[in-house]
């Protein structure tokens, strides 16, 4: 019998883990999380914006053992892919598999000024500082958008520009917003007429797009860019993130800090090292990198599964990524609209952004729902 350490309990730790249970019912799988419960990131979105509860979306971990997958509530204190083991709350645990999927933080620090002068758009721990500010707001200038790269989920900066605005509508509060990011297009991979798309979308709710703003720094009152100061009342914006401190301290990283994998297999330059998701770097086309994206991680996960299940049964890991994946983007007033298309497809990714439709917006709420349910129960 050998044993899968799965670090992380994220879309790319759980897909793993489960997958795995479902192939290799013979071995162990142990997933690990600091955290108690798993979430979908866009239900932060929903809390920010008092459109539903945290708690409606929180699923506890522990269930999963219910599927046989031995669940440890510890921290990963060091990862050692040279001997396929990782120190977990201060003991070695060795592994015949190790899969990492540890995520990312958020690196407000990199933009001098954001975290005294802007509201973090993404952060679980800046929840209630951002719903009570956004609650206080009475109007004015609003800069957001993407401050820094890379980032998670790239539509989801525009998504929550539309519901921000949407919120204050309701509330009567008049806001000129304007929507930045360091490229030249709202959705670089996905090309013009998608990018084009979204600007119109956003167009239609007041809201201008700039392209080609690098943020320099975020001041009392502005917003500094390369191309100039952008005054506002309220800066609320997606900070750059980089993968966690113990990612970052391991061998596993390149000199850029991320986890360069195999784009086919996820495998790192270490034998039966995996690593999946948003803690990755995985080259696409000319568009840039593998966007941080909960689909694709899940789909990473489940690949990573399948080679390590052949390799446990004796087989020759066949199993390779498939590019293919949607995600869905709220655009207002009750509609939604699906981005994707194959990531991996050559030479170059053919990512599309639909039009919008109320099935669209209800797709997004089926997405969580139907991974709740097929993960932890009813
Ligand atoms: C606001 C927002 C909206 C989003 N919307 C979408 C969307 O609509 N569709 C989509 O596909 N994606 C979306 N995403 C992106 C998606 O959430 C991430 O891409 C996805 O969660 C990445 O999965 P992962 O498994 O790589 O990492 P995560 O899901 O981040 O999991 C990593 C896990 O590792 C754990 N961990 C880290 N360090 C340690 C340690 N030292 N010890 C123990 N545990 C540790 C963490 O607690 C975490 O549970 C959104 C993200 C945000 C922030």
């Amino acid at each position: 019998m050998s044993t899968v350490l799965v670090l992380g309990a994220g879309f790319g730790g759980i897909s793993a883990a489960l997958t795995l249970r479902a192939l290799t019912p013979e071995h162990d799988v142990i997933l690990v999380d600091r955290k108690t419960h798993f979430m979908v990131g866009f239900r932060k979105t929903w809390a920010m914006l008092d459109l539903s509860p945290l708690d409606d979306g929180r699923r506890p971990l522990s269930t999963l053992s219910r599927r046989g997958i031995t669940v440890r509530h510890a921290s990963v204190d060091a990862i050692e892919p040279e001997t396929c083991s990782a120190v977990i709350d201060g003991a070695r645990v060795q592994a015949g598999a190790l899969v990492v999927g540890l995520g990312v933080r958020h690196a407000p620090e990199k933009i001098p000024g954001f975290a005294e002068h802007a509201l973090n758009a993404y952060a679980l721990q800046d929840l209630d500082r951002v719903k009570a500010a956004l609650r206080d707001f009475r109007g004015g200038r609003i800069v957001t958008g993407v401050f820094g790269e890379p980032y998670q989920c790239p539509p989801a900066p525009y998504e929550i520009a539309i519901m921000t605005k949407e919120y204050f509508e309701a509330r009567g509060i008049d806001t000129d917003m304007t929507v930045i990011s360091p490229k030249p297009l709202s959705l670089w991979a996905a090309g013009e007429e998608s990018s084009r798309r979204m600007d119109a979308r956003m167009a239609e709710f007041g809201i201008a797009f700039r392209g080609s703003h690098k943020v320099l720094s975020v001041e009392p009152g502005a917003v500094v860019t390369d191309r100039g100061r952008l005054a506002c009342e309220l800066a609320f914006g997606v900070p750059p993130c980089v993968a966690v401190d113990v990612v970052r301290g391991s061998s596993l990283v390149g000199p850029d800090g991320w986890i360069p994998v195999d784009t086919w297999t996820l495998e790192t330059r270490f034998p039966d090292v995996y690593a999946v998701g948003d803690c990755t770097k995985v080259a696409i086309g000319s568009a840039g990198q593998m966007p941080k994206a909960g689909l694709i991680a899940e789909k990473q996960g489940a690949t990573v599964a399948h080679r390590i299940a052949e390799r446990l049964s004796g087989q020759t890991p066949s199993t390779v990524m498939d590019g293919r994946a949607v995600c869905y983007v709220e655009t207002g007033r009750g509609e939604g609209a699906v981005i994707g298309g194959d990531f991996l497809a050559e030479p170059e990714p053919d990512i599309r952004l639909s039009e919008n439709s109320r099935e669209h917006y209800t797709a997004k709420h089926t997405f969580e729902a139907e991974r709740l349910a097929a993960w932890f129960g009813g």
